[in-house]
This record gives structure tokens, sequence and C-alpha cells, in this order.
């Protein structure tokens, strides 16, 4: 008899898992992956259907594609019992020998009150998309991103969205005329690296872009075009772009798994508090020092490959038992053709460790070789 595994969410962290199950134990399981979608994103992606390089069909990657040892279902999750391992969707019931929770983190555009009336976002397909349709339109004024609460996935993005804004506006050659301001809750752009909060600060001196930090936006008045600070004055805008507050999904909530806010796991091996139960990625915390494991989709990578090793390892007695290093690689674009890149493992050495490299124009050809690797292995239909 295989076992079964249901695996919640077929985003960065559900798919490496599915797949890397697929290739080393496609005797001994059967691998059940559910998501609401029918497609996936990379994260970064979304950007340039926001700077209308790329129409979100060319980013979509459909589940249909994915390899035929998964069976993925196209279902919405309406419950989960982490005691039995029971899942409710909209179409039937599951049960799973072992249970995966890779639901990811929702935005929640209530928890800032008038952000959906006058705001917008750019961390979902359809924000970038009504985004995109906005962005011509402006030609001169203040231009606004801010970060509305911590933690929010891939700590960069929005500083890399700032520098690809102003190259944005400079091809139209309205950067004279605009303002851009970055707005954010925390001392520093990036606050597990000095290195590459220095680099942001100086390409953003370099550029004319402010930084403000320790800026909380308490809420919006849409009809002044302000935000206002908590403990401080107001800031005046005339576009908005959010990086919303993020949350766990509603279903995770209900599910008796989160302690905190998110998911909290064995940080080793990323089994949650209840047997046979796992947690990988954004939905998860997991604490590093009095901070927490950044939300990106290349913790979310090395998660699902540490849960793929104890999986392995409880079900064939092969290989080793999952140990989680924290580690990843990720690429950022600062415009002008240049990519940074940062190396970070928080938990395989004596200490974290952070290195931020570039930007450079020559990380261009890694970055595209971290999507299409993937891609290519995730979608080989
Ligand atoms: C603009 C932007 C740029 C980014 N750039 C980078 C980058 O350069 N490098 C990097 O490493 N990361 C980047 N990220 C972050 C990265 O996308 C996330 O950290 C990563 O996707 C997290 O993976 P995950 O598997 O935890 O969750 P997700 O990939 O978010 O997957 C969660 C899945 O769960 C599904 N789901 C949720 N609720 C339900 C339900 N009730 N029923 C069924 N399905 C459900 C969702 O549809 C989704 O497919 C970026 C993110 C953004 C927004």
């Amino acid at each position: 008899m295989k076992k079964k595994v249901l695996i919640l969410g077929a985003g960065f962290g559900g798919i490496e898992l599915a797949t890397r199950l697929g290739e080393t134990l496609a005797n001994e399981v059967h691998v059940t992956l559910i998501d609401k979608n029918d497609y996936f994103i990379l994260g970064f992606a979304k950007l340039d259907v926001l700077f209308g390089r790329k129409k979100s069909d060319e980013i979509k990657s459909y589940y249909r594609n994915l390899s035929p040892s998964v069976d993925f279902r196209k279902e919405e999750i309406q419950s989960i019992d982490p005691e039995t391992r029971r899942v409710v969707t909209d179409a039937g019931n599951y049960e799973g020998d072992i249970l995966i929770v890779a639901l990811g983190a929702d935005l929640d555009l209530d928890a800032t009150p008038g952000l959906a009336q006058d705001g917008h976002e750019f961390y979902s397909l359809p924000g970038v998309e009504n985004l995109s349709r906005i962005l011509p339109t402006f030609r001169s004024g203040i231009a606004v991103i801010a970060i509305l609460g911590l933690p929010y996935k891939c700590p960069p993005a929005p500083f890399e969205t700032a520098l690809r804004l102003h190259d944005y506006f400079e091809e139209r050659g309205i950067r004279k005329n605009t303002t851009i301001r970055v707005l954010s809750p925390t001392p520093t752009p990036l606050p597990v690296s000095k290195e590459g909060s220095e680099t942001i600060l100086r390409l953003f001196t370099e550029r004319g872009i402010e930084f403000l930090p320790g800026y909380q936006i308490t809420s919006i008045d849409g009809s002044g075009h302000r935000a206002m600070i908590k403990e401080q004055d107001v800031i005046s805008y005339d576009l908005l772009m959010t990086v919303p507050v993020h949350r766990v999904p509603a279903v995770v909530a209900a599910s008796g798994l989160v302690q905190g806010g998110w998911i909290s796991v064995n940080p080793v091996n990323l089994e949650t508090r209840f047997p046979d139960v796992y947690a990988i990625g954004d939905v998860t915390k997991i604490p590093v020092g009095s901070a927490a494991l950044p939300k990106a989709g290349a913790f979310a990578d090395r998660a699902a490959r540490t849960v793929a090793d104890e999986i392995e390892y409880r079900i064939r007695g092969t290989g080793s038992p999952g140990r989680f290093d924290g580690s990843g690689t990720c690429y950022l674009e600062f415009g002008g053709g240049t990519v940074a890149k940062i190396e970070a493992n928080f938990f395989g050495g004596p200490a974290p460790s952070v290195r931020f490299i570039g930007p450079s124009r020559e990380f261009h050809a890694d970055k595209e070789e971290f999507s299409s690797s993937r891609l290519n292995r995730w979608f080989p239909k």
C-alpha cells in the first residue's frame, strides 16, 4: 500500500515537494496536491507585468503540465483538521498519512482602512494588472511605495520596485516631474543585511529616491490622497503603491495550527506540534534570534527539500532525516540591466550569514537559470 501524502497549496514550496517526492518515492507514495488556482506564477515575474514588460499569460505555468506522478486537484480548501489529517474542499474530502501545509501568506487589504478605496497593491496578479493600466497615465507628482506591515514576502521587492519605477519614469521622460518615496516600518531597507541596506540606500541617493524609515501607515484618507502615519504627521501622495499587511489564509487561521499569527514548526524537520503534519514556506514562522526567517520562495523551496528528505528517510530508511538549514539565494533587479544576489544561510553554519553580492550585469543569466531550471523541472509536459 502506498502512503498517502497530501500537500495543501501548489506554490513554490508545494510544487517543489510534490515534484521531489515524484522523483524519489514514486513507488512508495501517492501524492495529492491541492490548489484553488489552475496556474502558478513566480513572485518576481509579477513585476514584469507591473512595468508592462510581460503579459499575464506569459508568466503563468499551468498545473495540467505538472509531472504525471502528481495527482493535482483544483479545489478550494475549506477546512483542515490536523489531529486526524482530514481536509475538506469545495469538491470532496481527503485524509493523508502525511499532511503538508504550504498555503502561503494572504494579503489583508482591510487591515489598512481606506486602502481598498484609494491605494493599490503590487503583490498579487490582479494588483499588478491594475497598476499596469494606471502607471502609463501617471505623468507627474508623488509616487509613494509603502510597506504596510511586517512580515512581508521577499523583503527586497519594494526596493527593487522603486528602482524599476525610477527607470520606467526615466524611459518615459517624466522622472524630473516626479518624486519617488519609499516608506517602511523598518529602520533600514533590509534589517538582515547591512551591506544590502547600504547598497540600496546608495542606489536610492544616486537616483534621487527618498527612503523614509520607521514609517508605519495606519490608514488612508482617500479624499485628500493622504496616508496617516503612526505617531507622526501625514504623507501626501498622488499614486500609492503598497505591500499590504500579510496574514495566514483564513482556512489556516481556523485550523488550530496557528500560534502567534503563523504556524510554528520544529525548525529542524519542519513538523508542526501535530504528528505527521508539516508546514513549509510563507505560512510558517521560524525564529532566527529575535527576528524570523524571511518569507521567500528560495526558503520555501529549501523547506520542501527538507520535508522530502524526512519523508524518504521515514518511509525507506535511506538518506538522512530532514535538516533545515535556512539557506537560499534570491536575485533582485536593480535597474539598468543589473541584478544583485543575496546568499543567505541562517542555520547551516555557526551563525546566520547573509551575503549581498552585486548588483552586476553578469547575474542576469543566474536569475534566468534560477527560474527556468525550476519551471522546466516542475512543468515537464
Ligand atoms: C512581487 C514579489 C516578488 C518576489 N520575488 C521573490 C524573489 O525574487 N525570490 C524569492 O525567493 N521569493 C520572491 N517572492 C516571494 C515568493 O513568491 C513567496 O515567498 C513564495 O511564493 C512562497 O511560497 P509558498 O509555497 O510558501 O506559498 P505560495 O507560493 O504563495 O503558494 C501558496 C498556494 O496556496 C494556495 N492556496 C491558498 N489558500 C488556499 C485554499 N484555501 N485552497 C486552495 N489553495 C489555496 C494559493 O493559491 C497558492 O498557490 C516574491 C513575491 C512577490 C509578491
